[in-house]
């Protein structure tokens, strides 16, 4: 469903990522792990092009694309691919002009070009599975964090993603808001949702992630069944960096 393959990011003389090869499964949900710096974000950026590998090659779904260094990729090649996934960010990231539903519709709106109404309906829909819809018409600023990120996370799921894209999730709140957030992305993982979550709270990771890939210094270190990953890793940095978490 997603491939990743020697995925190689420099950003100027910095290599943050060194050969990255992962591939996800339709259905299932994959945590990035690992410390600060090893190029979780940057990788999750590579999948939905925030940023442009320097070299390797992604798929997703039915597109493929080869990265050459110095070499330009066409807008529409990144549009494409781009249109296929939704993104989460540890800050929300909300429109903060626009009400819970009208964050949601917005994409529908400006982008897919769908008429308000029917991405009234859609985003009215995807409140309610996240729980908000009571709060449909509220400014984000009014709400708590845990809330704001619940409608962030149905606004990525607006565009019926191929993939959802999490990064750190729940990294900028309280304990109690974490596990409202990890209740609706559990739903989502449940439901068969592909995801791919950068994250440091083990809470969230050992109960949706399915498969996990640890990196470090821009590589991977290790991957593979989550239960095995945590409960017994191969790696002695893998062992250190869990010893730290628990
Ligand atoms: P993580 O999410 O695992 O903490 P990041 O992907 O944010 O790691 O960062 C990996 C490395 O890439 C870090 O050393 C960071 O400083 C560097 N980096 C990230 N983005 C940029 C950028 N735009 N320009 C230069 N260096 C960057
Ligand atoms: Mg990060």
């Amino acid at each position: 469903m997603i491939g990743l393959e020697n995925i190689e990011k420099r950003f100027g003389d910095a290599v943050v990522l060194r050969g990255v090869t992962v591939s996800i499964e339709e259905g299932s949900v994959t945590a990035l792990v690992g410390p600060s710096g090893g190029g979780k974000s940057t990788l999750l950026r590579c999948i939905n092009l925030l940023e442009i590998p320097t070299s390797g090659t992604l798929r997703l779904g039915d597109q493929q694309l080869v990265f050459h260094p110095g070499q330009r990729v066409p807008r529409d090649a990144i549009q494409r691919i781009r249109r296929q996934t939704g993104m989460v960010f540890q800050n929300f990231q909300l429109f903060p002009h626009r009400t819970a539903i009208e964050n949601v519709m917005e994409g529908l709106v400006t982008v897919l070009k769908w008429p308000a109404d029917k991405a009234r309906a859609r985003a009215m829909a995807l409140l309610e599975k996240v729980g908000m819809a009571h709060k449909a018409d509220a400014w984000p600023a009014t709400l708590s964090g845990g809330q704001q990120q619940r409608v962030a996370i149905a606004r990525a799921l607006a565009p019926s993603p191929k993939v959802l894209l999490c990064d750190e999730p729940t990294s900028a709140l309280d304990p109690e808001l974490a596990q409202e957030v990890v209740d609706v992305l559990a739903e989502l993982a449940k439901e068969g949702t592909t995801m791919v979550m950068a994250t440091h709270d083990l809470r969230l990771a050992s109960t949706i992630a399915k498969e996990v890939v640890f990196l470090d210094g821009g590589m991977v270190v290790e991957k593979g069944p989550a239960r095995q990953v945590f409960t017994h890793p191969e790696h002695q940095r893998t062992k250190r960096f869990i010893a730290t978490l628990t």
